[in-house]
């Protein structure tokens, strides 16, 4: 028998919520989750000690610490020392059910999933699908300019670095080798300047003894940013900071130009034209596709509003959380597309569908602002918790503990802090490895359009 739900009224997005549907059946409900990033992952949690059926479905067969995406793609990290397999994390936990598989629509009246191969039946969904990148129009510009998105496009972006340096070893023409060891970074967010900084220092002093026909302090890095300032959702303060930070790491910082084209060879911003054979991408990102399937309005983002309990509007057994909700908190903030935002919807939708299951009304959601961080390299960080604003090496001991502590894993975080001990002293990079084809290029893969955020 399917199960039938008692229909009440749906939340609506005022300050409220209204009760959601209490269950009548004896078998325990079916809650599946979309996505296991943090969103996902941490609703999960939340419901493994409770009287429900979960399935929780992602394509890929690990969560994945994005923050430290970087860390990989200038190789301080390997890609296992910030992935985790999913089915291990749930290994005990007899109510969890992991699937490898890709969601491909929401019937919203059926109350089904489709997979690319099949479909599950859901009395309760939480949709955590995340994001992923855009070019805001410019879809030809991600073969010449990839960004960080997954472990692949890490290692993508670890060969083109390191690649750049060993083409210039071998170049005799200057000006080629000059355009070879130029590195321009699309985008001025965190990622931007992470990537900035950390490339900055590969140059000048990891790489620094290693050649024999180059000097890899010519390197030039470039870190380009639309809007008038480095790190936008932080204060002028700390924005300042990071521009001086970066500037001190040789890395040169232009701030208030767009860039208009980008190919393999230069980039153009300005009317200029820069060489430059390694172009990074860090300047937007786009919600999941999968907000378009539930055929709901969207906001002008692209991502699904929702109501203050992070249900979806008509229907309060559907959830959406984390980068693909469009929530506001009580003074009427939109949530930034951050992790401890979606591990808090993560959990806080788990806990009403418990609340709904035990009869009881959704709470509204609160977020605990924890504050931003973001560092520039070795030492040097910023960092904003509330009215206090920190920058160097405290706000980079304040980076490393809550990265640490955030990550999945016991041997993940041994692992990470080993690596970042041996790479503080010894200059060096453990992961300074060359994968795939030398002249392999980079594939094309499809990117919805429309949306856009800066980062
Ligand atoms: C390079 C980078 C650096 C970042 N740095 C920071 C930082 O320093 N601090 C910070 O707070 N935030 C940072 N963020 C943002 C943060 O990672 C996101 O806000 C957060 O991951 C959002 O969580 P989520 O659960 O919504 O999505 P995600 O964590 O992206 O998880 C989505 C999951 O859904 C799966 N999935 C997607 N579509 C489907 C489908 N159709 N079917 C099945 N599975 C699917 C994906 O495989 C993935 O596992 C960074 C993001 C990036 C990309």
């Amino acid at each position: 028998m399917p199960p039938t739900l008692a229909e009440v009224p749906a939340p609506t997005a005022g300050p409220r919520p209204q009760p959601q549907p209490v269950l009548d059946r004896s078998a325990p409900p079916r809650v599946v989750i979309v996505g296991s990033g943090f969103g996902g992952l941490y609703a999960a949690r939340q419901l493994r000690r409770a009287p429900v059926e979960v399935t929780l479905v992602d394509r890929r067969n690990h969560h994945l610490f994005q923050p430290l995406l970087y860390q990989v793609a200038t190789a301080v990290l390997s890609p296992g020392d910030i992935a985790y397999p999913i089915r291990a994390i749930f290994r005990g936990r007899s109510n969890i059910r992991v699937l490898l598989a890709e969601a491909t629509a929401v019937d919203l009246q059926r109350r089904k999933v489709h997979l690319r191969d099949g479909e599950l039946d859901y009395d309760y969904l939480i949709l955590a699908p995340g994001s992923t990148h855009t070019y805001f129009g410019h879809n030809e510009w991600e073969a010449s300019a990839p960004s960080l998105k997954s472990l692949e496009d890490a290692l993508e972006v670890r060969r083109r670095i390191l690649l750049a340096f060993e083409k210039a070893e071998r170049e005799s023409d200057l000006a080629r080798r000059r355009q070879l060891l130029t590195f321009a970074i699309i985008g001025g967010g965190p990622t931007g300047v992470e990537l900035a900084g950390a490339i900055a220092e590969i140059a000048r002093q990891v790489m620094v003894r290693d050649f024999r026909s180059i000097d890899p302090r010519e390197a030039r890095v470039l870190l380009i940013e639309a809007g008038p300032r480095l790190l936008p959702e932080f204060a002028p303060d700390l924005s300042a900071e990071a521009r001086r930070e970066l500037e001190h790491k040789g890395v040169e910082v232009r701030t208030g130009e767009p860039v208009t084209y980008v190919d393999r060879e230069q980039i153009r911003l300005n009317g200029q034209s820069i060489p430059a054979a390694t172009t990074l991408w860090a300047a937007g990102v786009a919600p999941s596709p999968l907000g378009r399937m539930l055929g709901v309005a969207l906001d002008r983002r692209g991502r699904v509003p929702v109501n203050v309990d992070l249900s979806l509007p008509g229907h309060p057994e559907v959830y959406v959380v984390g980068d693909l909700a469009s929530c506001r908190d009580k003074l009427g903030r939109q949530m930034p597309g951050l992790a401890p935002v979606a591990m808090q919807e993560g959990r806080h939708a788990a806990a009403n569908i418990l609340r709904a299951i035990a009869g009881r009304p959704p709470r509204p959601f609160r977020y605990f602002d924890k504050g931003m961080l973001a560092t520039i390299g070795r030492a040097a960080a910023v960092a904003q918790i509330g009215p206090l604003h920190l920058s160097g090496l405290v706000a980079w001991w304040t980076w490393v503990t809550v990265h640490i502590s955030y990550l999945i894993g016991f041997r993940n975080r041994l692992v990470v802090m080993l690596e970042w001990a041996w790479s503080y002293l010894s200059y060096q990079r453990a992961a300074r490895l060359i994968t795939g084809d030398i002249d392999a290029v980079y594939p094309v893969r499809e990117i919805p359009a429309e949306s856009r955020e800066a980062r």
